[in-house]
């Protein structure tokens, strides 16, 4: 059972009206589902509930067709069919004991409208705030009093939909923030100029939405604790404390964040847990309400220090969530070893960027909880007496081999390494790439206290060595290597001259240990974050580096993992010399010759050595000659020979969990494979 020091934990907070069972606060996170996805948000928030959260919130949801940000899937409350689809998710949140929140959200210049044509509003003509060409129009009092009106018609609606706390969302760069900041209110009304004038709406839809709804249910208000500019680690508070101060008492909750996104939840490699409490640790002494912020926190005895001292009342979380949603009750249960730490990779927020169902490096079953019927913690006892040999114990194969070893199989692992974790334990030690130690070590903890399971560690396996351990089922995770030919994203053919020089290597041999001659150029045709770890790590080793990329940004995916301006800065404070726009065309051992994508015009770099970072070739060398073993003597082969993870096809970590995942799941299972998932589609109901 739980340690009597984390009691703390589960004491119950009234906020207004309405009392959380703990301090465990799923606070409002994106899914890349929102509207468009029903019943899959409504198992993922409802599977939240069953883990323990005391508060399970939405996404941010329209209060009205003037706030539409597809294609990425907010949340909406517009109508009844909304309504409907909201219940679902408050049904499942409320059978778990927990409250249900939503955040009510006016996108202003951030909202686009390219789904209802609407005319976007803001406190001013403001240009589209994601680049489409558009303005909004300045809103004038007419609009103020259809948006009030809104407002509490949708929170009207999210107390029929079975809500329990009604967010006034009055921060991260939307439309009420924007009515906040003295920079972009320069209204000559009430509604700008003193600071009083310009709380002035955020207070009236505070009052407004407690008159509508506040008789049961609470209204919390999410707020940034800083005006923002001051840089990491320099808060500069501004005149957010003194509306704070002005709005102190008012609503039931603050939800507290701050001004850079990139920090509020920057990756793993630039920010480390508990990141915002130095700008908000003032906050709990100008409200008597309760405080919520995140920060990635996993420990529980952070938690506990966070609450003991005073800074929040409830611990809010959005990855750690992601990542375990069972995570409060395994600190209730005293299950500390078992929870699964979010790694900070930001793939969650991969899924919202690109307007996609979420994932998570560390959890598979993220998204999947109502199409696959896939449970986090879990799963089906094994189908037959089955045993499986798995190869290769990066990513793919330990999750392969943890969920297969949990469905009670019994499992032989083979690794030729005399470490598990293949790619995972490798990568870990690039620069701040610490915490991705994570993903190995959660499975390893796992799978050594499962009797089923035989590990095998400097085991380099043969077809001789498969056919000798005589088992039913062999899985083949045995990853992929980084090419040195060149072959990536943009050049779609090998590179002149790159495959004989002794000059050219990998990542996989840096991270063997082997350094390139300096100056080097990193050459990135790959755009996620490799090059940039390879690259930081070479300075480190005092190697000139040259970076050299087609895109016209450094680590172009990163925009989706909100790093991708971080990574750049990182790059130039640190030194390397950045070249985009870019191709590599031949190099020579004395002489790389470039060319730019546009004009085709070339340049001679001197340097004495490339490292490339382009793309992977599968190791499916075993793979395939099992296969032919197979084809050529079937009754003495294995009953089923199967790829997985990087050696099927590469792809990021959160890809290989999933699919030693999904092989663990379908072991013995009747798949259908032109029906593997339930499809979710909005439910027809019109107002
Ligand atoms: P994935 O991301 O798909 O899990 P990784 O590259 O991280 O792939 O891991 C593959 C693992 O397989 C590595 O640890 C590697 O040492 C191991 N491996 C590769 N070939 C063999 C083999 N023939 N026998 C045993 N282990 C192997
Ligand atoms: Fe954490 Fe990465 Fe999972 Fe997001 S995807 S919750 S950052 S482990």
């Amino acid at each position: 059972m739980r340690e009597p020091r984390y009691d703390i934990l589960f004491e119950p907070v009234q906020i207004g009206p309405v009392t959380a069972k703990n301090r465990f606060y799923q606070v409002p996170h994106c899914t890349g589902l929102g509207w468009v996805r029903p019943r899959m948000v409504a198992a993922l928030r409802g599977m939240k509930a069953e883990g323990g959260w005391g508060v399970v919130c939405t996404e941010y949801c329209s209060i009205h067709p003037a706030s539409d940000d597809l294609p990425h899937p907010y949340a909406s409350l517009w109508d009844k069919g909304d309504i409907k689809s909201h219940a679902a998710m408050t049904e499942q949140v409320h059978e778990h004991g927990a409250l249900a929140g939503v955040e009510l959200w006016a996108g202003g210049s951030r909202s686009s409208n390219l789904f209802t044509h609407e005319t976007a509003i803001d406190v001013d003509s403001r240009p589209n705030a994601t680049g489409v060409p558009y303005q909004t129009r300045a809103m004038d009092k007419a609009d103020i009093r259809e948006l009030r009106r809104w407002h509490k018609n949708a929170a009207l609606r999210a107390k029929e939909a079975g809500f329990d706390i009604v967010y006034v969302y009055a921060t991260h760069d939307y439309l009420l923030s924007h009515f906040l900041s003295a920079k972009t209110n320069a209204r000559t009304d009430e509604y700008g100029g003193s600071l009083e004038n310009r709380v002035r709406l955020v207070r009236e839809l505070i009052e407004e939405t407690k008159e509508a709804v506040g008789d049961s249910c609470a209204v919390a208000v999410r707020f940034s604790a800083e005006q923002g500019g001051g840089g990491d680690g320099n808060p500069v508070i501004g005149e957010h404390r003194e509306m704070l101060e002005m709005l102190a008492e008012l609503p039931d909750l603050w939800d507290i964040n701050i001004s850079d996104y990139s920090l509020e939840m920057g990756v793993s490699r630039f920010v480390k847990e508990g990141s915002l409490e130095a700008y908000m640790s003032y906050v709990k002494t100008i409200t008597s309400k309760p405080v919520v912020t995140v920060g990635r926190f996993t420990s529980p005895d952070s938690m506990v220090s966070q609450v003991k001292r005073g800074i929040v009342d409830f611990i809010g979380a959005a990855r750690p969530s992601i990542a375990d949603p069972f995570l409060p009750k395994k600190i209730e249960q005293g299950r500390l070893d078992d929870i699964r730490e979010c790694i900070g990779c930001n793939i969650c927020y991969a899924g919202d960027s690109k307007s996609t169902p979420i994932r998570c490096t560390q959890n598979p079953t993220i998204s999947e909880e109502w199409r696959r019927g896939w449970h986090p913690e879990k799963i089906d006892k094994k189908g037959s007496d089955s045993s499986v040999l798995v190869i290769g114990a990066g990513p793919a194969g330990l999750e392969a081999t943890r969920a297969l070893g949990q469905r009670g199989y019994h499992v032989l692992l083979a690794e030729s390494e005399r470490e598990l974790g293949g790619r995972v334990t490798r990568e870990s030690r690039l620069p701040g790439l610490s915490e991705w130690f994570r993903v190995r070590n959660h499975r390893t903890q796992q799978i050594h206290s499962m009797t089923n399971v035989e590990i095998y560690l400097e085991s380099p396996m043969t077809v001789d060595d498969v056919l000798a351990a005589e088992t039913d089922h062999v899985v083949i995770a045995t990853g992929a290597s980084w090419r040195a030919d060149g072959v990536g994203l943009y050049n779609e053919t090998p590179i002149a001259g790159l495959d004989s020089h002794d000059q050219v290597s990998t990542p996989d041999d840096i991270m063997s240990g082997g350094l390139p001659k300096s100056p080097t150029i990193v050459y990135d045709d790959d755009h996620y974050y490799m090059a940039s770890v390879i690259a930081e790590k070479l300075i480190m080793e005092n190697i000139a580096v040259t970076f050299v990329t087609p895109n016209s940004v450094v680590s172009a995916w990163g925009v989706m993992t909100a790093e991708q301006v971080r990574v750049q800065k990182r790059l130039i404070d640190i030194g390397v010399n950045i070249i985009t726009n870019h191709r590599l065309s031949s190099f020579e051992g004395q002489r790389a010759v470039i060319n730019c994508v546009y004009s085709g015009k070339e340049q001679n770099i001197d340097i004495k050595s490339i490292v490339t970072v382009t793309s992977r070739h599968p190791n499916d060398t075993l793979f395939r000659e099992l296969q032919n073993y197979k084809n050529e003597q079937p009754d003495f082969a294995p009953k089923s020979i199967t790829r997985i993870g990087d050696c099927e096809a590469p792809a990021i970590i959160a890809g290989a969990v999933f699919s030693g995942h999904r092989y663990a799941r379908e072991l013995d299972t009747v798949v259908n494979p032109d029906a593997r998932i339930k499809y979710d589609r909005v439910f027809f109901e019109d107002s």
